[in-house]
């Protein structure tokens, strides 16, 4: 079998030919030119143009067959486009864009970054840490570009923190198809917004059910864009403040009681968190010792398991009856964070309680978080926020990759 013909099956060549097959500094240079038979295409709408003139040779990148170096070279034409209403560079089936590189090697290089980090992908492949950026970015605009939102009706937001710090990504999720749909820097009205005028007044309608946090701007643009969609807080982000009163309980009495009391509590931060019946019969021995000493930790502990029974109502009405109950113990149980968490509830009841119309949860989003730091150790070095973003929804967003005549991985 010729160079020639592998080349043609796996490279999409309409209305151009190979030329000539070299070898120059160690890699495979193959020439192309047009085929006269066609008439050059627009580069913008890919319609029949009218030859104007000839640029100087450009050359592509392409994947390296048995680890040589593979470059597509060609002298593009310019076109005048009727349709258009002025001179393009025509239309090139291979190319990535305005890249150095093919259609197929951008693949190539971005499927590998789903991978692999992406300095290794650069190393392994003979190109630039830049060129697998590059890469990932065209198969990424391809791919949003592509993207269909119209089915759109369940949505989670919730936000994750790049670099360990106070620099903060929102997030929003589908959460029938657990993909990454939109993500930008921010956690404020301004940055929630963009998404929602991005997705139009149609798409917003179509919303039926939202879950976030109780988190005051999300709220208020939510109502805003999509007044008629169910907002449901989610149960997640509910139990983890819940968890956070009861260590602050914790804190607060060792605080409050000295050293002594600091001894005897010392190390039980996991006793009061964890769900009891993942606790081993040593954990369960010192717990129960502990429980006989009347704490007020133990209180807070109390009241942090009788909530789970309220994610197990069937209906609204005894939801909503077992809340105020609740609501009850914990404001009278002397305990400030108890409390603080039972008034937060009180003010978002009516989220909380839309969880029994509509059982969504971000569940699913915990996944995907932890996804996203994996992307983000895998980035090590994606100097901005944009750059980190593209890799998420590279890696988290299900995108469809540009169609290519062969397969390469
Ligand atoms: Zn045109």
């Amino acid at each position: 079998m010729l160079l020639k013909t592998i080349i043609k099956e796996t490279v999409s060549l309409q209305g151009f030919k190979i030329e000539s097959i070299g070898k120059i500094k160690g890699a495979l240079l193959v020439e192309l030119m047009p085929d006269l038979r066609y008439n050059p295409l627009c580069g913008r709408c890919q319609k029949p143009g009218r030859f104007r003139d000839i640029r100087p040779q450009r050359h592509f990148k392409h994947v390296p067959l048995w680890n040589i170096p593979v470059e597509l070279a060609y002298c593009p034409r310019r076109v005048s486009c009727q349709d258009c209403v002025g001179i393009y560079v025509e239309h090139m089936p291979w190319a990535a864009g305005k890249r150095r590189m093919t259609a197929a090697y951008a693949c190539f290089l971005a499927t590998w970054a789903r991978l692999l980090p992406w300095k290794q992908v650069a190393e392994l492949y003979h190109c630039s840490w830049g060129s697998v950026c590059s890469a990932v970015r065209h198969v990424v605009d391809y791919g949003l570009q592509k993207r269909d939102l119209s089915d759109l009706s369940l949505i989670g937001i919730d936000e994750i923190s790049r670099q360990r710090g106070h620099n903060y990504l929102t997030n929003v999720y589908d959460l029938k198809t657990s993909t990454l749909i939109w993500s930008a820097p921010g956690r404020t009205k301004d940055t929630l917004a963009d998404f929602f005028k991005l997705l139009g007044p149609q798409g917003c309608q179509q919303l039926k059910g939202i879950c976030c946090d109780m988190w005051r701007p999300y709220i208020d643009v939510v109502q805003q864009y999509a007044p008629q969609a169910l907002l449901v807080f989610d149960k997640f982000h509910i139990v983890s403040h819940l968890m956070s009163a009861v260590d602050q309980v914790r804190r607060d009495e060792i605080h409050e009681k000295g050293k002594d009391h600091k001894n005897l509590v010392t190390h039980t931060r996991f006793l009061w968190l964890k769900n009891p019946w993942n606790l081993t019969d040593k954990q369960k021995g010192r717990l129960s010792t502990l429980e006989k000493l009347n704490l007020k930790i133990n209180r807070a502990y109390l009241l942090k398991e009788s909530f789970r029974q309220f994610w197990e109502y069937k209906t609204k009405g005894w939801a909503a009856r077992f809340l105020k109950k609740w609501f009850w113990w914990a404001t009278h149980s002397r305990l400030k964070p108890m409390r603080n968490f039972a008034w937060m509830i009180r003010r978002h009841e009516q989220g909380l309680l839309n969880y029994f119309k509509l059982r969504i949860d971000n569940g699913i989003v915990e996944g995907l978080n932890n996804k996203a730091k994996v992307v983000s150790h895998r980035a090590y070095g994606y100097r901005t926020a944009h750059m980190y973003i593209t890799a998420l929804y590279h890696c988290l967003g299900n995108l469809q990759m540009p169609k290519l005549l062969h397969r390469f991985v």
